[in-house]
């Protein structure tokens, strides 16, 4: 407990140690080389992410998120380490599972169970298991999400402790050395704007071509077969071959439905036919599969290793074309997706397969590091939080991370100024 004491009132003199003489100032950084480190504070909040915009199940003109920081007492550049995290869009914020259960068993745990071998960092595996400790299996919700944005700042807390960017901590750990310094990403767009006619769309897919992006989505099954027909053909007039053009129903269709648009898009050779019944109908994503031969994916709403590996196994989905897109920031996080990643392979699944939902800069982190097939992205939706670093452009579909430690939310600035406004942090 002394040394715990002297850590604690060895950070908070370091500022005051700013002012004077080398020797005492050393002598604190010394004595933090030596103690352990610790969570001085965890906090959450609830940020809007409203867009006015609709896919074919929900509007987003309520849709919030949860946003975390764990502070530290680590000292970097003379400001203490904190780690950010959050959510992808479309679950809504989980306050509630923060905060009467994820974030106070952190905060009620012996410190020192938190902790890597060394004392200085926190392990991402040993946190996990705490903050999920008396939780049953089974019933993967909310919950998941909550775990996501919680799990993505103490990657952000760990890859900044150790100085790194996260892609190369990911590298380094877990990938022998291997990372992609391009990664391949997409954006998710084309939604139902309220009165925007096929000459928006088409404006909003010239602005993807511009930016740079090789492929774009956009969502269907908000109308009826025909007036969509109309729309996928507008956007190709923009992006020319089908292959740039990928297509999302967000779990709309019945079977019937699903085998409608099945026959009327399969001549386009789209890049993708996405989520196109129920998340958890499985049957109908194997009764699809047996009938249209182009790329299918799913799994943006399966929110643990669990329900991935039936969609493998029950789903119909093909290891040679298809694509898992399990979303990290809502499934329990990095530390459950490298399991997730494990269990894939086991059943003859590349990874190279996963593309994660979400737009976010974790999943580019994961992809570069652990070299996944790519991420989604969101360049103009869900604003401050879509879309990756400000000052790194795509060209030709392809971006690049910063070199700069952590999960690189401070290449964010407007983003960066949201967080720690929600997040009462001055
Ligand atoms: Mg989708």
């Amino acid at each position: 407990m002394v040394l715990i004491a002297a850590r604690d009132l060895s950070c908070v003199a370091l500022g005051v140690c700013q002012a004077l003489p080398a020797e005492p100032r050393l002598f604190t950084l010394f004595l933090n080389e030596f103690l352990p480190m610790r969570i001085v504070d965890i906090r959450d909040g609830v940020a809007p992410i409203a867009s006015p915009i609709r896919n074919a199940f929900i509007d987003f003109s309520t849709m919030t998120i949860s946003v975390i920081a764990i502070v530290t007492d680590v000292v970097r550049d003379g400001a203490p380490v904190i780690g950010y995290g959050f959510h992808s869009n479309g679950r809504y914020a989980q306050q509630g599972i923060l905060r009467s259960r994820l974030i106070p068993r952190l905060l009620q745990a012996e410190p020192d169970t938190l902790l890597d071998d060394s004392g200085q960092n926190l392990d991402a595996h040993r946190v996990w298991r705490t903050f999920m400790h008396n939780e049953k299996p089974g019933g993967h919700g909310d919950r998941a999400v909550a775990a996501g944005a919680l799990d993505m700042a103490v990657w952000d807390v760990i890859a900044k402790i150790e100085e790194k960017p996260l892609w190369r901590l990911l590298s380094e750990r877990y990938n022998n050395g291997q990372f992609d310094a391009q990664i391949m990403v997409y954006p998710g767009g084309g939604y139902y704007y309220p009165d925007k006619q096929i000459s928006g769309l088409q404006d909003e897919m010239r602005g993807y071509d511009e930016a740079g992006y090789q492929v774009a989505k956009m969502k269907i099954g908000g109308a009826d077969l025909d007036t969509d027909l109309a729309r996928i053909e507008g956007a190709l007039e923009v992006l020319g071959d089908g292959q740039r053009l990928a297509v999302d129903a967000n779990g709309k269709f019945d079977l019937d439905t699903a085998l409608a648009y099945a026959k009327a898009i399969e001549p386009l050779n789209l890049f993708w036919y996405e989520e196109v019944g129920d998340p958890l109908d499985y049957a109908l994503q194997a009764e699809l599969a047996g009938h249209y031969p182009g790329a299918m994916a799913t799994g943006e709403n399966l929110f643990s290793t669990q329900d991935v590996c039936n969609l493998i196994r029950f789903g119909g989905m093909r290891a040679d074309r298809d694509w898992i897109q399990a979303d990290p920031a809502l499934a329990y996080g990095l530390t459950e997706y490298m399991n997730l990643i494990e269990a894939t392979e086991a059943l003859g699944w590349p990874r190279r397969r996963l593309m994660p939902h979400g737009g976010h800069q974790l999943s580019l982190n994961i992809a570069a590091g652990l070299q996944i097939g790519g991420t989604e992205s969101y360049p103009a939706v869900f604003q401050p939080y879509g879309g990756f670093a400000d000052d790194i452009p795509i060209v030709g579909g392809y971006t690049t991370l910063p070199d700069t430690p952590g999960i690189g939310m401070e290449h964010k600035p407007t983003m960066l100024a949201a967080l720690r406004k929600h997040l009462e942090l001055a």
